[in-house]
């Protein structure tokens, strides 16, 4: 059997040997790894830890077992695909109001035929992809159609650059005086501000500086529109950060390829900036973005009076791992050690690929307490994750070790406090490995 260009992770909720059998036979494990979970409980860690793509169900039982599971997927992060092998005809089993509940995506009746187990697993991998690729999409993600905010207070001005903008792919939000302008502008963040300078009350300029120096909207391009050949007004809206000026009356051709120019500019800017942000394999943040995303939090921290602390994490052995398995199934390693991570620690914390097989996490409103746990949490989640031929690492697992530090308390400044992080692992790593450290403590601590 084969599934093609996938690779996940699958949960498997059976007691029952001949299926769990026949799932692990179906699966490439180049491309899969497999958990078999007995017991609710089991499973239940099972999702906690690493959160599978796909979680199969063996024909569920009573009520309360499915509502059981239901809660299960439900509160996973994300919820897993649902694939669940029935005793009956899976058509009528889709009617069973708790099975609805458990949103089975696809369902595969018993005796279970690989070959459409396979089918199956594709479809839902398939679908899964997707919303992932679509999850993983970079912070400023770019909309279908662009969104252009008209400001103007001449009606018929108005009427003229609507006419203009007619059957051009765009969304177009219009304001007349300068103080709506400021506001949509910020309920918004249009791609794009076409501004009036003589307008009631704030005039453009006003607008344009103001929207220019607010950090929410400074990156808004702003066309102004001015009065013919008045080189003062010209001069003024560029003082204030406009990024191009039209003059009235204004010639349709010239106002369309300036949006377009200006349009086009703003995408290439944004894939640009997520590209630079971004580490390819894992999708996570790269060092670069790391080291201004820590100056930025440990800023709000500090005026916040709240604490804030990073970890410094490290595969163990994995040049082993990669001299053994190879490069490409070390690769795979780091894009799932990133999963685990995301699975492991909270949403508000920030997580980048510093280096090869280096991880630097922040973690905002964390003290050295709270980071210690969540050290030893992470640490167990990659311990227990089964990596296709972890038992042949050496200690019999693939592990990762660990160093901690904590603004206020070890230091006072981004640099300094990854520096002691990093010390604190390299600790880790001297004292034995699959294990943390914490900055400020000696080494004869004790876990
Ligand atoms: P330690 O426990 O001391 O950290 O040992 P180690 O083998 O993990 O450390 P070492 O620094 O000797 O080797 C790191 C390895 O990580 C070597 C390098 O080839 C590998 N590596 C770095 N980046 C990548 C990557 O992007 N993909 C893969 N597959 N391997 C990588
Ligand atoms: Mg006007
Ligand atoms: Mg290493
Ligand atoms: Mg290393």
């Amino acid at each position: 059997m084969e599934i093609k260009e996938m690779t996940g992770c699958i949960a498997l909720y059976s007691s029952d040997i001949t299926t769990i059998e026949t799932v692990a036979r179906s699966l490439d494990y180049n491309l899969f790894c497999l958990q078999v979970a007995g017991k609710l409980t089991a499973l239940a860690r099972v999702i906690a830890c690493t959160p599978p793509d796909i979680l199969i169900v063996d024909s569920p039982g009573d009520k309360t077992e499915m509502e059981a599971l239901a809660r299960l997927v439900e509160n996973a992060s994300p919820p897993p695909s649902v694939l669940v092998i029935t005793v009956e005809d899976a058509k009528d089993l889709r009617q069973v109001s708790p099975l609805q509940a458990l949103s089975a995506g696809e369902t595969v009746s018993k005796p279970v035929c690989p070959g459409k187990l396979a089918e199956a697993i594709n479809s839902l991998m398939a679908s899964g992809k997707r919303a992932e690729s679509s999850a993983e999409k970079p912070v400023e993600s770019l909309k279908d159609k662009p969104l252009v905010l008209v400001v103007e207070d001449s009606p018929l001005q108005m009427k003229v650059l609507l006419r203009y903008l007619e059957g051009r792919d765009m969304d177009i939000i219009t304001a007349t005086n300068g103080h709506e302008a400021l506001k949509l502008a910020l309920e918004h963040v249009p791609d794009l501000v076409l501004l009036d300078l003589v307008l009631p009350g704030m005039d453009g300029f006003e607008v344009c500086r103001r929207i220019k120096s607010t950090p929410a909207t400074s990156g808004v391009p702003v066309i102004v529109i001015t009065t013919l050949n008045d080189q003062e007004d010209k001069l003024n809206s560029l003082r204030h950060g406009a990024d191009d000026f039209i003059t009235k009356p204004v010639d349709r051709r010239e106002l369309l390829l300036k949006i377009d120019n200006i349009l086009k500019r703003k995408k290439q800017l944004a894939v640009l900036a997520s590209e630079v942000s971004r580490d390819p394999l894992t999708g996570l943040y790269n060092r670069r973005y790391m080291e201004y995303a820590l100056k930025r939090e440990i800023m709000d921290a500090a005026s916040s009076e709240s604490p804030l602390s990073v970890i410094m994490l490290d595969v163990d052995h994995f040049k082993h791992y990669n001299d053994t398995n190879g490069h490409p199934a070390g690769d795979m390693v780091l894009k799932t050690l990133g999963k685990i991570l995301a699975a492991t620690l909270r949403q508000s914390d920030i997580i980048a690929r510093y280096g090869g097989e280096e991880f630097l996490v922040i973690l905002p409103n964390t003290g050295p307490e709270g980071l210690v746990q969540v050290m030893e949490n992470t640490r167990r989640a990659v311990e227990e994750y089964p990596f296709p031929n972890g038992e042949r690492q050496p200690g019999g697992r693939l592990t990762i070790s660990l160093g901690g530090a904590s603004f206020p308390a070890h230091a006072g400044e981004a640099a300094e406090l990854v520096d002691l992080a990093d010390q604190a692992l390299y600790r880790a790593k001297r004292e034995g490995r699959n294990c943390w450290r914490l900055a400020g403590e000696n080494s004869n601590h004790i876990q």
